[in-house]
């Protein structure tokens, strides 16, 4: 029977990569229907909001999405789509891999890093208070009254909830990932020094639960010692473990590690849900233009196909993406080519049937 997926191409190059996933998937036999949901600025226009109900009723009911970037204006009163469909579908775990492939230049080589970022609560919990505003001045009164803080009239303040149920279960989550992935080694990033009690609750919450698991190495690092262990010798890393905000910068820096944001993929994980996207953003510098570089999202679809339960078509899709880069000859601007995103995604269509091919050929 086939599956029901909910796509969202996004704003800026997501329908370019999107589609250039879909040619992918398409190609490898699996039976799919496209339950296609607008979301985004175009939609913000037409309908009052950018992110209607209907595509998070789609994606309840298909309980699978693979989606494009989605533009957040910076500094309105407009809640990012990202965070927002994060948040209402709980999907708590974002699995972000970073490995180094064949003929992409980069400094470094033998990268293999997963980054797993909680996903719903930190400073992206959504809970602001802007300068100026009645709800900040009765909240400054409350501080002041209840502990002596004084915060500036001036400043806006964004409050980073961490709590012990929210960090366990993503804790949970990244020792079973490792589990099933055959990964030895967990490194908590944090700043537990300087926010004791938000910080302070996902490291030790996460020590606490480390005991449970004693086939799985874990460790600790505090997150500014952590990007510059990234920077020196990525190799010796395996997961990292981020509350939300780190696991937002850290995981553009991984990227960067491997390539670029080109080429990073990630999945967004609930107990019910599963929404699968690139790490990058809508890139409007090149939108419409051809230029996007589509195999973050073509991988991000390879990541659904194994939730999917469709582990032969993703092991295709993946050796296909490596050996399209290894050849060289097709590739996007961002990796030193000169072919169009179709072309790209063509390449990879034809790699991933003929290695489908050689799977079901003769020994
Ligand atoms: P971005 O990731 O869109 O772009 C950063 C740089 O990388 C740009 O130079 C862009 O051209 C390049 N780039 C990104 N993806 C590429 C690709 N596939 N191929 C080739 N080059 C690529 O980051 P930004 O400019 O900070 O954000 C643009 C918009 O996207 C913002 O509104 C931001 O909020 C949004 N955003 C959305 C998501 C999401 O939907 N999950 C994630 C990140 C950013």
């Amino acid at each position: 029977m086939g599956h029901r997926i909910t796509l969202i191409p996004g704003d800026g190059i997501g329908p370019e990569v999107t589609e250039a996933a879909r040619l992918v998937v398409e190609a490898t036999g699996v039976e799919v229907t496209w339950d296609v949901q607008h979301a985004g600025t175009a939609v913000m226009e037409r309908e009052g909001t950018p992110l209607p109900d209907r595509v998070l009723r789609s994606v309840e009911t298909n309980r699978t999405a693979l989606k494009g970037p989605i533009t957040t204006p910076v500094g309105t009163g407009f809640r990012s789509v990202n965070v927002a469909l994060r948040q209402e579908l709980d999907l708590f775990a974002s699995v972000r891999p970073a490995l180094s492939l064949p003929g992409v230049p980069s400094k470094y080589t033998g990268v293999d890093l997963v980054v797993i970022r909680e996903n719903t609560e930190d400073l992206y919990a959504g809970i602001e208070f802007e300068a100026g505003s009645g709800a900040l001045q009765r909240l400054r009164a409350e501080l002041r009254r209840l502990a002596g803080f004084d915060i500036r009239d001036d400043a806006g303040v964004t409050v980073k909830p961490i709590s012990i149920s929210g960090t366990r279960r993503i804790v949970r989550f990244a020792f079973d990932f490792a589990r099933r992935n055959g990964r030895r080694a967990i490194t908590v990033g944090h700043k537990a020094n300087i926010m004791r009690f938000s910080d302070g609750v996902f490291l030790f919450t996460a020590g606490a639960e480390a005991q449970f698991y004693e086939d799985v190495w874990f460790d600790e690092m505090q997150v500014d010692e952590l990007a510059l262990h990234l920077a020196s010798e990525p190799e010796t890393l395996d997961i990292l473990l981020l509350p939300n905000l780190y696991g937002d910068i850290l995981s553009d820096l991984c990227a960067g590690l491997v390539g670029g944001l080109g080429l990073a993929p990630g999945a967004n994980l609930g107990w019910e849900y599963a929404v699968f996207e690139p790490v990058h953003g809508s890139a409007p510098d090149i939108a419409g233009t051809g230029l996007a570089n589509p195999i973050a999202t073509i991988l991000s679809a390879a990541m659904m196909l194994d939730h999917l339960a469709e582990t032969g078509a993703a092991r295709a899709v993946r050796r296909a993406v490596a050996s399209v880069l290894a050849t060289g000859g097709t590739r996007t601007r961002d990796l030193g080519g000169t072919s169009s995103t179709v072309e790209v995604a063509k390449a990879i269509a034809e790699a991933s049937h003929e290695e489908l091919d050689r799977a079901d050929g003769p020994g």
